[in-house]
This record gives C-alpha cells, structure tokens and sequence, in this order.
C-alpha cells in the first residue's frame, strides 16, 4: 500500500459513507418539512457493496471510515455493517455521526460490533427550540443517547451544533459550558449554505464573532483534538475536561488539509462535498469489470479534487442534499 494523495499534494486518508438517505427528522436548515425526495431503494448499496468500496479503499490507502446519512441509526442492522468493516485489516477508525434519536438503543451493539466513536448532531438544549429546530420532540432521547454511547465506550462522543444567528446562537454559552461540566466535547459549526434548504430567518456568524461571545466565559486556550485529524480547531475554557471545536468551512476554509472523500447512499463518489461532480460507484460495482473498475474510479476521484471550494464567489452545490451526501 503507498497511500493515496491528489494532485494538489493533499493526503486522502479518510472516507464518509451515508448509508442512507432517509431521516427520521427534519432539520430546518438540512430538509424542507415533507423531506427530500427518495432515493429508489434498488439504488441505495447493499452492505456488501459498501465493504466492497471500503476494502478497495482500504487498499490504496484509506484508513479512516466515517458512517452518516440521512440518519444511519435508522437503516436496519447497521451493527452488521460496522462488524463487515472492522474486519478490513487497514481500517484502524470506524465512527458515526448521528442525530441520536436512536442512539441509547444501538450504542451496545455498535461497539460491540467495532465502532470507535461518535458525533451527535445537537442544536438546541432547549425543548421548545429543539422542536422548531428539528421539528421533532426529541431532545430527551438525544440526551439520553449522549450518556448511553459514554457509557459503553463510545469516547469521546462529539456533540456537534450548527449555530444559527438569530435562531440558537444565543445558546453558544450554555453549550460552552458543557464543556466544563460534565466535560463535553462541543463543536460550532458555521451554517453552510446548500443547495435546497436555509432557514430564512438564520444570520451567518463567523468564527471571530463566536470566539468573542465565548470570551466571557474565560480564555480560550488553544489545544490539542480529544481524538481525530478533521478540520475543527479546538480549545479549552480555564478548567474544563472537555473541549470546544470550531468548524468554519465558510469563513476560515480548511481546503488545503482536506484529506477525505463521500460516498453517497446510491454509490455516488463526491470528491468535495461542496461542488456536484459524483463518480458513479454503484454502475461499476454491479458491472461485470467491478472491483478493478472500482479501483480506477477512486483513484480519479482522488485526481479530480478540486483545490478548494467556491463558497466565497457563491459557487455552492446545486445539486444533492446534505442528507444525500452525509454531511
Ligand atoms: N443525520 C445525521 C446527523 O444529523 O448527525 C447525519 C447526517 S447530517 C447531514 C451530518 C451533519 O451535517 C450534521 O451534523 C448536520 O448538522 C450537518 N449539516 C446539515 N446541513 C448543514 C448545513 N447547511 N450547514 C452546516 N452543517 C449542516
Ligand atoms: Fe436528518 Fe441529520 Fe439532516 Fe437533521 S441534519 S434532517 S438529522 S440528516
């Protein structure tokens, strides 16, 4: 194995997977309230033809899964999937990144199966605004997911918040300091602008200005990840266990150490999650050539990386959903 790097000199270590496009929510800034339309369900790949992708990444040189969605906690027997991975020799970090909803029910047999750790995607710690939010009542399970996946090892879980202005940004204090007790690890992450949904009402805030609001909890010492190499630049408040994360794809791009790709549910494979080109997977794996055809195709889709994306010239994604992608 020599590893995979683009053209752009970047190391490509790392692959998102959505296993599937359907949620069970319905975040105002991710779906409108009916939802997206479905995949057909003969489009979405089997499980065994994500280990086939998987292990050919694995391959060339990914060693770093990612599962997500839509939310990956509703397709059946996710566990299983978990387990084909984690007999591929060369991936040493299998994660997730969920709503939670379902995740005191699964957290057992997730890590029993090899999953390492896991994001949830938390907005609100209010439960009327966690509703309008989500458009779900919820909060309670996702609470109780959070403490179940601690509990059996899922560490560290990552509570992930897309700050919103004018809708949750008043809540970045009560999140920070979750940070200090009971020692969360929270990570901000600036509004992306895609295609289908924005809340109309949400105000973009950039980095500086959440760092500023934080101030008045302390310093903000720079430090170390709790575990992983994605894009968050992380800090602690004087005294917390846990840390707090920025993830800013709009104001302070991280394009030069991106090191990932995304598999779509229908076996799309998207070299930057902010332009539309997808190389279609699902073709090649039920083709006859299959895993050499495979082969080709991610090492041209580790080619095509763009060299950053185009937010800032508004040049956003026009086609396929975050759910679609996973995020
Ligand atoms: N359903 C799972 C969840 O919510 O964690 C996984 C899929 S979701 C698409 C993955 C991540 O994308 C979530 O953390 C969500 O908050 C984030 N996301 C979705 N739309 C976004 C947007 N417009 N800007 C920033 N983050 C977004
Ligand atoms: Fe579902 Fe995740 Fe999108 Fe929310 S952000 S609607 S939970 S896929």
């Amino acid at each position: 194995m020599t590893g995979l790097s683009d053209s752009f000199q970047r190391p490509v270590n790392y692959l998102r997977v959505s296993v599937t496009d359907r949620c069970d929510l319905r975040c105002i800034y991710c779906m409108p309230p009916q939802g997206i339309p479905l995949m057909p369900r003969g489009d979405i790949l089997s499980y065994e033809e994500i280990y086939a992708v998987v292990k050919v990444a694995a391959e060339l040189g990914i060693t770093k899964v990612r599962l997500s969605g839509g939310e990956p906690l509703i397709r059946a027997e996710l566990a299983k999937l978990v387990a084909m991975l984690a007999q591929i020799e060369a991936i040493d970090d299998i994660s997730l990144t969920t709503n939670g909803v379902w995740l005191k029910q699964r957290a057992a047999e997730l890590k029993q199966a090899g999953l390492r750790r896991v994001n949830v995607s938390l907005d609100s710690l209010r439960r009327d605004r966690f509703e309008r939010i989500t458009r779900s009542d919820n909060l309670g399970q996702v609470l109780e997911g959070i403490e179940a996946a601690k509990d059996v090892g899922l560490r560290p879980v990552k509570i992930n918040m897309v700050v919103m202005g004018g809708i949750n940004d008043d809540e970045l204090l009560d999140f920070a300091r979750q940070s200090i007790e009971p020692g969360w690890h929270v990570r901000f992450i600036e509004l992306m602008p895609f295609a289908r949904e924005q809340p109309t009402a949400a105000k973009f805030v950039p980095l500086r200005e959440m760092k500023e609001r934080l101030g008045a909890l302390g310093t903000l010492e720079p430090c170390l990840p709790a575990v992983g190499n994605g894009p968050a630049k992380y800090f602690r408040l004087p005294g917390a266990r846990g840390t707090i994360g920025f993830i800013t794809p709009v104001s302070e791009h991280f394009c030069f150490s991106c090191n990932r790709l995304r598999l779509t549910a229908d076996g799309g494979l998207r070299p930057c999650l902010l332009a539309d080109d997808a190389i279609d997977l699902r073709r090649a794996l039920r083709g006859r050539r299959s895993l050499e055809e495979v082969r080709r195709l991610i090492q041209e889709a580790v080619a095509s990386k763009p060299e950053r994306h185009r937010l800032g010239e508004g040049l956003g994604p026009k086609s396929g959903a975050m759910a679609q992608i996973g995020g």
